[in-house]
């Protein structure tokens, strides 16, 4: 058992977004308490609430409802800064695994260029740095798994955002050539 203080004062009055929760009040151990853990070593951690926060499951501190990927950060990394988004490199809304989470802030973005995309055909977009056969390529590359998304970004020189995008489709849809999804 860990200690942890026994009030939940911290929260009183703050969303917890800018808060490190790891030992206030017994909320991690609530929260692990929902988890499910994966027989595959690399497996999703999924947690098994019956809440819900904007699509995602939920977990309640001190009366309000939180999504649980963003309790999840903040129980084993820390604050999340203001105006990032906890995302996941597994593309498992239910997913808390921690090191499947990665801070971004790229959500926005994200959903921009694949308007962009469909409208102008990816590769034209100036702001676009890989040709479509870097994305099939990293696509295939990923799915073969033992490389993260952050080291297929820097192999093609794009940062992890933009290889979790491409990775999860959020961005070149219209390359898929019926590789498997991820
Ligand atoms: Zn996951």
């Amino acid at each position: 058992m860990m200690t942890a203080p026994s009030s939940p004062a911290p929260f009183e009055g703050h969303p917890p977004q800018g808060l490190p929760l790891r030992g206030v009040g017994g909320v991690f151990q609530r929260f692990t308490k929902h988890v499910i853990l994966p027989e595959d070593p690399e497996g999703c951690f999924i947690l098994d609430t019956s809440e819900k926060a904007k699509g995602y499951p939920g977990f309640g501190i001190a009366g309000k409802c939180y999504r649980g990927n963003r309790v999840a950060w903040m129980l084993f990394h820390g604050a999340i800064p203001a105006g990032s988004h906890v995302l996941h490199r597994c593309d498992n809304r239910r997913c808390v695994r921690p090191d499947h989470l990665f801070l971004g802030t790229n959500k926005i973005n994200c959903e921009d260029m694949t308007r962009k995309g469909r409208s102008r055909f990816g590769e034209r977009n100036s702001n676009v740095r890989l040709s479509p056969d870097d994305v099939i390529a990293i696509r295939d590359t990923y799915s073969k798994g033992g490389i993260t998304q952050a080291e297929l970004g820097k192999r093609y020189g794009v940062s992890q955002s933009t290889a979790h995008c491409v990775i999860t489709r959020k961005k070149w849809k219209h390359l898929d050539v019926g590789i498997k999804n991820v």
